[in-house]
């Protein structure tokens, strides 16, 4: 039987052939056949060549994301089989231990478009995230359940971009038996995971390898982390020799959990949490004349989309310039931004003009990245969202 097809306007087959997954709404001149959200489609180019089999979202402005490339290739509960073994194949060396954490797949970088799923011990956590995805569900969870063997499935498909693909947000037990304190190991450290409550699937794995760095420069540091959730950075400094920490974060869950970690870990320096609005809890910092040795900056994505830029290039500015000021001279800002809508060098840029403004001079240590399960696919820049710098002040 022959899907339903897309077809695209001349000329508009271009990122298509350089297989990045996603045709936008305008791209589409003619569409043959009835098209409903989830089902299965060929697009092809205006020549009638085929360029793609992809997943129909009507309703959304990417109103297909690629499947397969390959005309040959079905897709079928073996399709999702192949593809999800192989993306936890690639993840097989983070599998380890007693307490593993790792993603295990990573939506479009995976061959799999707006799926996520994060494995926390033996749980996995899954988001659904576009009308493909979703259309497939049950495949995909009676495969991810098989294939990982988890004891159990939870879904945190609680996002609002689901509205964009008109599906309403869901959350909750999907299969298997829910275990209420779920505990992962990373770099040694014991961190409780509540995959019900926690922000997103309920712990940042993206900040896995940057976590550990930032263990080994904070020795005998005075050290701020600006926007801990539940400790990651404040944790790994105190492992690392930390003299005395503080971390902020406005998110009393967060917080909580956070206390929660650092009673699971063996003695370090003490944590000062602080519940509150890290913008202004820096500026009432600065104003008391406080200064660090190690400031760690991991807000959360101030610009979703390019049209926040803006407004979120004034709030990357107000911070790392706070943070600037509060930085003795030999310390380091390890500053990020997840934000898909700020580049690297945009943010680069603005923490140059931060620094300027802070009268402070600083050299780049490192560019930072996501941790490997985590990796864009060249062809899909927007997987590419996590960006760090290491900067040293003089
Ligand atoms: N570095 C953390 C992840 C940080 S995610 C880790 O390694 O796990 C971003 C955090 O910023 C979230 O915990 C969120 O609660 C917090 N946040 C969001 N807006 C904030 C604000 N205005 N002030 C302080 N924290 C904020």
């Amino acid at each position: 039987m022959r899907n339903p097809a897309y077809v695209l306007a001349p000329g508009r087959e271009k990122s298509l052939l350089n297989r990045h997954p996603w045709v936008f709404s305008g791209a589409i001149a003619k569409v043959r056949g009835d098209v409903g959200p989830g089902d299965t489609v060929d697009i092809l180019a205006d020549d009638g060549r085929f360029l793609g089999r992809a997943a129909a979202s009507p309703a959304s402005q990417i109103r297909a994301r690629i499947w397969t490339f390959d005309e040959k290739e079905h897709v079928d509960a073996a399709f999702f089989e192949r593809r999800l073994r192989s993306a936890i194949a690639r993840r097989a060396p983070l599998l380890t231990g007693e307490h593993p954490a790792a993603r295990l797949v990573h939506a479009e970088s995976d061959g799999m478009p707006g799926l996520i799923a994060d494995r926390f011990g033996s749980t996995v956590v899954v988001q659904v995230l576009a009308a493909g995805a979703e259309a497939w569900r049950d495949t995909i969870f009676d495969a991810l359940a098989r294939i990982t063997g988890a004891t159990a499935i939870v879904e945190r498909s609680d996002v609002e971009v689901r509205a964009l693909e008109q599906l309403a947000e869901r959350r909750g037990l999907v299969s298997g038996v829910a275990t209420e304190h779920i505990e992962i190991v990373e770099h040694d450290l014991r961190y409780g995971i509540d995959v019900t409550a926690g922000q997103k699937t309920g712990f940042y794995l993206d900040q896995r390898d940057n976590r550990r760095r930032v263990r080994a420069m904070a020795r005998d540091a005075d050290v701020l982390d600006g926007f801990c959730y539940t400790g990651g950075f404040a944790l790994n400094a105190r492992a690392g020799g930390a003299r005395s920490i503080m971390a902020i974060d406005s998110s009393a869950d967060a917080i909580a959990q956070g206390c929660r970690n650092l009673a699971l870990n063996p003695s370090g320096a003490d944590v000062e949490w602080v519940e509150a609005d890290a913008f202004s809890h820096l500026r009432l910092l600065r104003d008391r004349n406080r200064q660090f040795d190690l400031i760690v900056l991991d807000p959360p994505k101030l610009a979703p989309t390019v049209r926040h830029v803006e407004r979120a290039a004034r709030a990357y500015k107000d911070i790392n310039l706070l943070a600037f000021k509060m930085l003795r001279p030999g310390g380091c800002l390890v500053t990020f931004s997840c934000s898909g809508g700020v580049g690297i060098e945009l943010f680069q840029k603005i923490v140059a003009g931060a620094a300027v403004d802070a009268r402070v001079d600083a050299r780049i240590e490192a560019r930072l990245g996501p941790a490997s399960d985590h990796g864009a696919a060249l062809s899909f820049p927007e997987g590419d969202y996590l960006k760090g710098l290491v900067l040293r002040r003089s």
